[in-house]
């Protein structure tokens, strides 16, 4: 993830200085910089980081919180009274943790849920201090610890997640960022046609529809893996929906082609739509049945559920608009990109 990188920076300064506003009323906005986290439940591994980085990349509060174990003073958490919609997240590796739908007014002081954001929110302990049986809570991507679970919430679930708010981020849902993966041919030129379509905030290249772990540009590229080079798409579902940047893939690509895209042959170049749930598999086989009748051939594209994706190396990212004149990208990329963009001038970028 080269480009967040900056974004979380950018994430974890804007946090420190927010910090010192000593009071927030209930109306106050939600901090904008929180509208660059991306809502990803797709992740795979887990947030492992040495104390001293811990340290670098918390805040004072939250490192108390996530990494000692702390518990903030009731009625302190600038979250416990919002009341907006919206995800909230953990502020040490981004993991939703809870949705505002889940949110009630327990009166404790403390930011209270009735049930985790996904089975792959919370890690529940028995936690032995203080003289007393709690069920502590951490977060299962990066073993911060959260808070305790106690049987005397609302329905539907009778739980009360009693949580400190430090330990948290609350992303506004108008900022919520989906995720879609597609393989389709060289990532250098799927990538700068996805970063022209509206919606999309960024687009990844990097590999992925293999077994093998940590692939490289070098193994992928000699034909040794079963993975193909593939771009991960973020985009805002409020401005451009799946439907429609299942659209534009089909347009970038020939899909009758077997094992290949342009040039480039070899089953790295194969054309792969992945899915996460069955509302998007059903996407992609409608608009699969609607290009077949485009095309004499049979289509070759193969629609799998997304596992894994591994990010290129970081001179792949931003490859067309980091190198313009370069051979292979005036001659396939930057035409590729042009024909795409003619078909989906609708959806093109202003
Ligand atoms: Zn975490």
């Amino acid at each position: 993830m080269i480009k967040f990188i900056s974004i979380t920076c950018l994430l974890i300064t804007f946090s420190a200085c927010a910090q010192q506003s000593k009071k927030v009323s209930k109306t106050s906005p939600i901090k904008m910089e929180n509208d660059n986290i991306i809502i990803d439940t797709t992740w795979t591994e887990k947030v492992v980081k040495s104390d001293a980085e811990w340290k670098k990349s918390l805040t004072p509060k939250q490192y108390y919180i996530l990494r000692e174990h702390g518990t903030e003073r009731p009625f302190s958490s600038e979250l416990y009274e919002v009341k907006e919609e919206g995800t909230y997240v953990c502020a040490g590796c981004k993991n939703p943790l809870f949705s505002s739908d889940a949110k009630f007014n327990s009166g404790t002081g403390w930011p209270s849920y009735f049930q985790p954001y996904s089975q792959k929110s919370l890690h529940v302990a028995t936690d032995n201090s203080l003289g007393m049986e709690r069920d502590a809570l951490t977060c299962k991507r990066c073993d911060g610890h959260l808070g305790h679970v106690f049987d005397d919430g609302p329905k539907p679930t009778g739980l009360r997640y009693c949580i400190d708010g430090d330990g948290l981020l609350f992303v506004p849902k108008q900022a919520a960022v989906a995720v879609a993966t597609f393989a389709g041919g060289c990532f250098w030129c799927t990538e700068t046609i996805f970063e022209s379509i509206k919606g999309v905030k960024e687009v990844i290249s990097g590999y992925s529809g293999g077994k093998e772990t940590d692939p490289s540009y070098e193994s992928v590229g000699s034909g040794s893996t079963s993975h193909a080079e593939a771009f991960q798409v973020y985009y805002d579902p409020k401005v451009i929906s799946y439907k429609d940047l299942v659209r534009v893939f089909f347009a970038s690509i020939d899909p009758t082609i077997v094992n290949g895209q342009g040039p480039d042959r070899g089953t790295q170049y194969r054309t792969i739509a992945f899915y996460t749930n069955d509302e998007e598999k059903a996407i992609i086989e409608a608009k699969m049945a609607e290009v077949a009748s485009e095309y004499s051939l049979p289509i070759a594209t193969q629609v799998v559920k997304f596992e894994k994706f591994y990010e290129a190396e970081a001179y792949h990212q931003d490859f067309v608009k980091r190198n313009p004149n370069q051979g292979y990208v005036r001659a396939e990329s930057i035409p590729r990109r042009e024909r795409t963009l003619a078909k989906v001038k609708d959806l093109v970028k202003k």
